[in-house]
């Protein structure tokens, strides 16, 4: 089957090839990220495998089904980009990758949390410049802190285990709670609870209708003082604005984000010598207590790899049964 695969870098070329190594599929790489004006390169294809930024709205779906497309390969779990209510209309197959390493996510969180706490990225500029003073670098202890984890679905279990081994206390907010975290300590409370008594607040949700600016100006005036944050769900699930004024006026104490709202137009490409034309992210480039990666916690081997065979495996079953082996349905829009 021949698979158009938009948003295309060298790692995914090597990882999607190493995985199509018998050649069952012809994979047609294109760099471009999947829009309206870059629909017609996935012509004489039955598929397409796209990411996190590919925009597949109604107008789009319906041109991809116009040129002969019938699958949808997302090689990510998130869904957010995709209109299914309108691929299901079409008759479109939506599959996506629900697991490959949620230790991989929750493992780069926890990388956030303690650069943050301990500033180790500006100790190190400090010391290869021969600065050795301690001024500015005071961190805290991560024992006895109180982390509240928003989202415990797969990433967010893995991370409340890896805080529990900090001697954290775990507080959770999570509409459908999971029994294993209860039974290993974590505490499920209301949203506005978490937010008032955690010292680090995590998000691990999906970026659905209900938890789209999720964290808003009254969520963060809820949040104790001095307070950190960390995003690696996705970037709507943060009002940014709200967030750069709680930095400002000094309640919100650190921001470690992975994800950003606008990232379509920034993440996954070499902009280094270009003017950043966005203001709100120049912004947040400004404050010291912000530490921001670019969609990179997911990036690991053995996450690549995994992503790399269950795509396959969905391409494969649809070709075999005409359903993806992890399809998404319009019924998780609810
Ligand atoms: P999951 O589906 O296993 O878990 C999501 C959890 O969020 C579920 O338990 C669900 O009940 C809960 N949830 C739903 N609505 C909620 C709400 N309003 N408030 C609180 N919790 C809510 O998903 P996962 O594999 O753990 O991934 C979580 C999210 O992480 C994904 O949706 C994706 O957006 C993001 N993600 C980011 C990266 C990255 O590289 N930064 C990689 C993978 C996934």
């Amino acid at each position: 089957m021949q698979v158009a695969v938009f948003s295309t870098r060298s790692y995914d070329r090597d990882f999607l090839t190493r995985a199509n190594a018998a050649g069952r599929h012809r994979l047609v790489f294109i760099d471009a990220r999947l829009d309206a004006a870059t629909v017609a390169a996935a012509a004489g294809s039955r598929a397409v495998c796209v990411f996190v930024n590919d925009r597949l709205d109604a107008a789009v779906l319906r041109e991809l089904h116009a040129l002969g497309v019938r699958l949808v390969a997302l090689r990510c779990a998130g869904f957010n980009n995709v209109d299914l209510r309108c691929a299901a209309e079409l008759g479109m197959a939506v599959g996506r990758v629900p697991e490959y390493s949620p230790h991989a996510v929750a493992e780069h969180t926890v990388a956030l949390i303690l650069t943050l706490d301990r500033k180790t990225h500006r100790a190190h500029a400090r010391v290869r410049e021969g600065n050795f003073a301690l001024e500015g670098l005071l961190g805290f202890d991560l024992q006895g802190r109180t982390v509240g984890v928003v989202g415990t679905g797969r990433i967010g279990q893995c991370f409340t285990r890896i805080m529990a081994g900090f001697g954290c206390e775990l507080l959770a907010f999570d509409p459908h709670p999971d029994e294993g975290c209860r039974a290993a300590g974590v505490r499920y409370v209301e949203l506005d609870e978490l937010l008032a008594r955690s010292d680090i607040v995590s998000l691990h949700c999906p970026l659905t209708p209900q938890t789209r600016h999720l964290i808003d100006a009254q969520a963060l005036a809820r949040m104790k003082p001095g307070a950190m944050l960390v995003n690696t769900s996705r970037g709507a699930v943060i009002d940014t604005p709200a967030v750069i004024d709680a930095l400002k006026s000094g309640r919100l104490g650190h921001l470690g984000l992975d994800v950003y709202e606008e990232e379509a137009d920034l993440f996954f490409q070499d902009l280094s010598g270009e003017v950043l034309r966005d203001d709100v992210f120049a912004r947040l480039l400004t404050f010291p207590n912000v530490l921001i990666t670019g969609h990179q916690a997911f990036f690991t081997e053995e996450a690549m790899a995994a992503i790399a065979n269950t795509t396959l495996a969905n391409i494969d079953a649809f070709e075999h049964d005409g359903q993806p082996a992890h399809p998404v349905s319009i019924e998780r829009l609810a």
